[in-house]
C-alpha cells in the first residue's frame, strides 16, 4: 500500500519547532523582500572580511600540514591545537590570563555558531516542565529553542541596566513557595548590548545575579547562560567584565553555575559559523555526547580559519574597523529616530553602546505584531520591515507588552538607515492619524 505526503505526522518536537518567531520571520524577508530591512539581524556585508579570509585558508591550505588538518575531521568539541588557541583569546579578552589558562582545554566548547551551543545545552539540561527564566524582553530564537523542549519560560523585570537581581530574586521565592524550585534549571542573560534592547547588564548587577543564582541552588546546580554574542560588538563607555569573571567555582573548584556563550558571527562571519564556550565540568560529557549524535565536531576548517586570525592578531584589527563602521551606523540610526520620530507623541528609544540594535516602543495602544495595522501599513505602502517586539517575550505571556519594535542598524548603509527610518515614522504617523 503506497502512502501520500499528507499521511505524514511530524514529530512533537518538529511540531514545536513549527510556527516559531524566527522561521516567521525569515518567510515574512522573503515576502517582503522588496522592503528596505530594519529588521535582519545579519551583520553588514561591506564588513566581512572576505580577503583577510581568503588569505588565511589559502595560507592554510597552501601547506599540506595545516591543509590536511584543517580538511581532517576535529573532535567533537574541537581539536586541542584550536581549543587552545580559543583559549589564548578568551584570556586576552577577560584580561585575566592565569583564571582562563586554569580552565581544562575539554570545558572550552566549539560548536556550530553559538546557537548550536544553547541548543546543545537547553537539550541537555531540561526535561518537559522544567523552568528557564529570561530577562524580558529577550533574544527570541533562544525563546524558540525553549518552547522546543516544552520548558517553562517565565519573564523577569528587566530595566535599562538589564535584569534586575531582586526581581529575579522575588521569581525564585514565588517558585520556592509553590514548591517547583526542583523544576528550576536555567538563567537566561544576554549581557552585553544585547538583542533585541541593546542592554548591558550593569557591573554592579553582574556579580548580583550570579549571587542570587548561586542562593536558589539548594538541592541541585542553577546554571546561568551567559550569551556574550554583541560582546566585542562594543562602541562607546566602560567595558564591563563578563559575568563568567564572577563565578568563584572555577578558581575554587567548587560547583561552577556560569556558561559562558561567545560568538565569531558578529565579530567576524556568521558565515564561518564558530561559536565558543566555556562550560562547568559535569556538563562537557552531555553536551558532547548530544552534539556527537549531531555532527561530531563543527567546521574543522573554519575553526582552523578563525584560530589563524587569532594567532596572527588580524582579529584584533579587523574588529577594531568593525567597531567604526557600526558605531557611525548605530549614530545614523539615532539621528535619523531623532530626525523623524521625536515629533511623535509617546515615542522612546534606547541609545545603544553597542550591539546591532534600537529597541523603540510606541505608544502603548499601537500594536506593531505580524498582524498590527502598522505591520500591514509599513511593509505593504512604506516598505518597511522591522522585528515586532513581542516576539521578545515568552509566548504564553498573556500580558506582555505588544507596543515596540526592534530596529536594526546591521544590514543597511547609513543611508539606507535613514530612508527605513523616515518610512517608519510615516507608517508610525499613518497608523497614529487613522
Ligand atoms: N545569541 C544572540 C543573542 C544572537 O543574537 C545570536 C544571533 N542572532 C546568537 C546567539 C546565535 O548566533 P550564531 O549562531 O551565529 O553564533
Amino acid at each position: 500500500m503506497s502512502t501520500t505526503a499528507s499521511a505524514f505526522t511530524p514529530s512533537v518536537s518538529a511540531q514545536r519547532a513549527d510556527g516559531q518567531a524566527i522561521g516567521y520571520l525569515m518567510q515574512q524577508g522573503i515576502e517582503n523582500a522588496d522592503c528596505l530591512s530594519l529588521a535582519a539581524g545579519f551583520v553588514d556585508p561591506e564588513t566581512l572580511p572576505t580577503a583577510l579570509v581568503d588569505k588565511t585558508a589559502s595560507r592554510l591550505l597552501s601547506d599540506s600540514e595545516t591543509g590536511k588538518l584543517a580538511l581532517q575531521y576535529g573532535t567533537t568539541g574541537g581539536s586541542d591545537r584550536v581549543r587552545a588557541v580559543f583559549r589564548d583569546y578568551l584570556a586576552r579578552l577577560e584580561g585575566d590570563e592565569d583564571r582562563v589558562h586554569n580552565v581544562p582545554l575539554d570545558q572550552i566548547m566549539l560548536t556550530t555558531g553559538s546557537q548550536q551551543l544553547l541548543a546543545l545545552l537547553t537539550e541537555a539540561i531540561f526535561n518537559e516542565g522544567d523552568i528557564c527564566l529570561v530577562a524580558a524582553p529577550t533574544y527570541f530564537v533562544y525563546l524558540g529553542v525553549l518552547d522546543g523542549v516544552g520548558a517553562q519560560v517565565i519573564p523577569v523585570k528587566t530595566d535599562d541596566n538589564g535584569m534586575c537581581p531582586d526581581a529575579l530574586d522575588a521569581e525564585l521565592r514565588r517558585i520556592d513557595e509553590l514548591g517547583q524550585l526542583h523544576k528550576v534549571k536555567l538563567v537566561y542573560v544576554v549581557s552585553y548590548h544585547d538583542n533585541p534592547a541593546g542592554i548591558s547588564v550593569s557591573n554592579d548587577r553582574r556579580p548580583k545575579l550570579l549571587e542570587v543564582t548561586k542562593r536558589w541552588s539548594q538541592d541541585h546546580p542553577i546554571y546561568l547562560l551567559e550569551d556574550a554574542a554583541y560582546r566585542e560588538l562594543h562602541y562607546d563607555g566602560e567595558e564591563l567584565p563578563s559575568i563568567w569573571s564572577f563565578d568563584t567555582g572555577y578558581d575554587s573548584g567548587d560547583q561552577q553555575h556560569v556558561v559562558l556563550s561567545q560568538t565569531f558571527s558578529k565579530s567576524f562571519s556568521p558565515g564561518l559559523r564558530v561559536g565558543l564556550s566555556v562550560l562547568p565540568p559535569e556538563l562537557v560529557k552531555p553536551i558532547s555526547d548530544l552534539k556527537g549524535n549531531q555532527d561530531f565536531g563543527s567546521g574543522h576548517l573554519s575553526q582552523n580559519i578563525v584560530a589563524e586570525v587569532l594567532r596572527t592578531g588580524e582579529y584584533w584589527d579587523h574588529l577594531a574597523g568593525l567597531r567604526t563602521s557600526y558605531r557611525a551606523k548605530r549614530d545614523a540610526m539615532v539621528a535619523a529616530a531623532e530626525e523623524f520620530f521625536s515629533g511623535i507623541d509617546g515615542v522612546t528609544w534606547r541609545t545603544p553602546a553597542g550591539g546591532l540594535y534600537v529597541w523603540m516602543s510606541l505608544p502603548e495602544h499601537i500594536p506593531t505584531g505580524f498582524d498590527s495595522p502598522l505591520f500591514a501599513r509599513a511593509t505593504e505602502v512604506d516598505k518597511v520591515m522591522y522585528v515586532p517586539g513581542e516576539l521578545c517575550y515568552p509566548s504564553g505571556w498573556e500580558d506582555r507588552p505588544r507596543h515596540q519594535m526592534r530596529l536594526s542598524y546591521g544590514v543597511l548603509a547609513a543611508a539606507g538607515i535613514r530612508e527605513g527610518m523616515r518610512r517608519l515614522a510615516s507608517a508610525v504617523r499613518a497608523v497614529i492619524d487613522s
